[in-house]
């Protein structure tokens, strides 16, 4: 099952290595893999350009769209794994978009570098299959709160921050614009009792 992946200029595929900036093992060196589509829309998404594609008119506040040929790339998983393997990196990060609408061809790509440990960064709607949730030593977690711009039942789903909150893996991060967010943040602390040290 072939992976569709962002990239920032024609035919490049954002896999790299870097530094992790977020989470529990921020500053550790990594291999990233960033995977094109999102399932929301934040009017404020730095990665815009991995679903905000011509024809889409979910608003952005940057009023760009981007072209489908140029900011995704498709890759064969033994193709992507074997760049990946080529960073020499111990750590892999998947992050998008929101990786998880790809479940099932991340399944693939980690079962072809099974030394790896991995973390995804997730906006917390959607759960990883078993064949995929297996591989995972980390989630980051990151819901989206009101000014996000997304309707709350498809940015909040209760079974699924249920499930995160309770999985010692989940580590959570919250986007603040205004202090007004931080009662809505402390509201979903308390209804899904996030474990202390997740935030
Ligand atoms: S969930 Fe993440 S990738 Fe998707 S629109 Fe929001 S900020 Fe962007």
């Amino acid at each position: 099952m072939p992976l569709v992946l962002a990239a920032q200029a024609p035919g490049q595929p954002e896999i790299f290595a870097s530094v992790q900036g977020e989470g529990p093992s921020a500053g550790m060196p990594v291999a990233f893999i960033r995977l094109s589509r999102c399932n929301l829309a934040c009017q404020w998404c730095d990665t815009a350009y991995t679903w905000h594609f011509d024809g889409d008119e979910r608003a952005h506040r940057d009023e760009t769209t981007f072209d489908r040929k140029i900011n995704q790339v498709i890759l064969q998983a033994d193709v992507a794994a074997e760049r990946i393997e080529r960073l020499g990196q111990d750590r892999l990060v998947i992050t998008g978009g929101e990786p998880l609408m790809q479940a099932g061809a991340l399944a693939e790509l980690l079962e072809l570098l099974p030394d790896m440990s991995v973390e995804i960064e997730t906006n917390g709607t959607t759960a990883a299959p078993p064949r995929l949730d297996v591989r995972i030593d980390q989630y980051n977690v990151s819901p989206k709160l009101a000014h996000s711009g997304n309707a709350a039942d498809l940015a909040l789903v209760p079974e699924r921050l249920d499930a995160y909150a309770t999985d010692p893996r989940a580590f959570f991060k919250f986007v603040i614009a205004e202090p007004g967010d931080i009662d809505e943040l402390l509201a979903l602390r308390d209804r899904y009792r996030f474990k202390p040290g997740s935030m």
